[in-house]
């Protein structure tokens, strides 16, 4: 019967130490949090500047709901489709240096949508072994062929490149790998991409607010620019709300606006969110002062974090992976630290390559030095302990 093997299954997960569940916050998101009813240091969100729970980006949501009222009522083409996005997209565009911008609800429904606008079958797409779920998702569900090469290899690609004979071709890649932290070598992709008549699709959800002056994310930070290159953005990261966006040329836009169905086929995102995002959007632009803190603490939790038994993987960036590789081993780690009233998420396969789970620690611009001293402090004591 259906319900036993469904039950079966979910027992075989809990047995690979493989099943998920949910803790409850009672507190807006920041590293000092009430969770399942006790207080606790997170290092678990991707609320990098420490913007989730702003005053600021708080009033200007009552405002936006002041101003808009509550909800779109529609999708985008029908009537959901507000002054304020029009206004919000036009900030975006220009805050990245692109012509143009499309403001979706999401970063998985952005990445879920664009390849499929762009490609069917017949054509190629060319993917990092690493990228997100919902890149490798848009890729499947576009038709065309699905070429993954090993994380970061260049050379494997040309050589996929090379022999590929795809009328229309796409290379997509993380620029911030979400769970190792490390960054794509976009200027070599971009290169590629011209050499062999590629769109270069990048996926700036860890970088955008982050990276670049201020914060105009990756492809700012290295300099690159071409109408090959599409930006995905997500604003629920670094921007502290919800949403995501799609940038690039002119005409690339346009067509998205026409075939993108994850756009076309859902309602708009309330206009009030538009309004706090534009907030947002200034305070990134003007918050040199967090991502500096926040790059102090990157430095201070790696020149801490000298571990031998368990492996600091090398990142730059707010995401600080502690590899540990067995699964019970990793969730042991978490719960351990769990009872010393800091929070850190193990992440297992299928989310990670199988054999390499770890923890991933998050920093923010919220946190403290001593917020730092204490995970640090704790994870190299358990590496003699557990
Ligand atoms: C979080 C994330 C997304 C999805 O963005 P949401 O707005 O949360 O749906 C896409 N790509 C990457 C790399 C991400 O980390």
């Amino acid at each position: 019967m259906l319900l036993d093997r469904l039950q079966a299954d979910l027992a075989t997960l809990n047995e690979q130490a493989l099943r998920r569940v949910r803790r409850t916050l009672d507190t807006p998101c920041g590293p000092h949090a009430t969770v399942d009813g006790r207080e606790i240091l997170a290092f678990c969100s991707n609320d990098y500047l420490g913007l989730a729970g702003h005053p600021q980006l708080v009033c200007a949501l009552a405002a936006g709901a002041q101003r808009w009222g509550a909800g779109s009522g529609a999708s985008h083409l029908v009537s959901g489709h507000y002054r304020v996005h029009d206004e919000l997209e036009a900030r975006l565009a220009a805050f990245v240096g692109m012509d143009s911008a499309l403001y979706l609800s999401t970063g998985y429904m952005a990445n879920l949508g664009v390849l499929p606008a762009l490609l069917g079958r017949g054509d190629a797409v060319f993917a990092d072994r690493l990228n997100h779920a919902s890149l490798v998702d848009g890729a499947l569900l576009s038709r065309a062929s699905l070429r993954r090469y090993p994380h970061g290899d260049v050379e494997a690609l040309t050589r996929l490149l090379e022999t590929s004979d795809a009328p229309c071709k796409a290379i997509v890649t993380d620029s911030v790998f979400s769970m190792d932290g490390d960054l794509a070598p976009l200027t070599e992709l971009l290169a590629l991409a011209e050499r062999h008549d590629c769109w270069l699709i990048v996926d700036d959800a860890h970088g955008f607010g982050v990276l670049g002056p201020q914060g105009r994310g990756a492809l700012a930070a290295a300099g690159l620019a071409s109408w090959r290159l599409i930006y995905i953005g997500t604003l629920g990261k670094a921007a502290g709300l919800a949403g995501a966006f799609v940038a690039g040329q002119r005409d690339v836009l346009a067509w998205l606006l026409q075939k993108m169905r994850t756009y076309i086929f859902t309602t708009g995102a309330p206009p009030a969110l538009a309004q706090a995002l534009l907030a947002s959007l200034e305070l990134i632009e003007h918050g040199d002062e967090r991502r500096a803190r926040l790059n102090a603490l990157i430095e201070q939790f790696r020149a801490e974090l000298r571990l031998t038994r368990w492996r600091l993987l090398p990142s730059a960036t707010a995401i600080q992976p502690v590899q540990v590789g067995d699964n019970a081993e990793t969730l042991a780690l978490a719960q351990a630290l769990w009872d010393e009233g800091l929070w850190v998420p193990a992440i297992r396969p299928p989310t990670v390559p199988q054999g390499s789970a770890r923890l991933r620690v998050s920093l923010t611009a919220a946190h403290g030095a001593e917020d730092v001293r204490r995970l640090t402090a704790a994870l190299k004591r358990l590496e003699q302990t557990l």
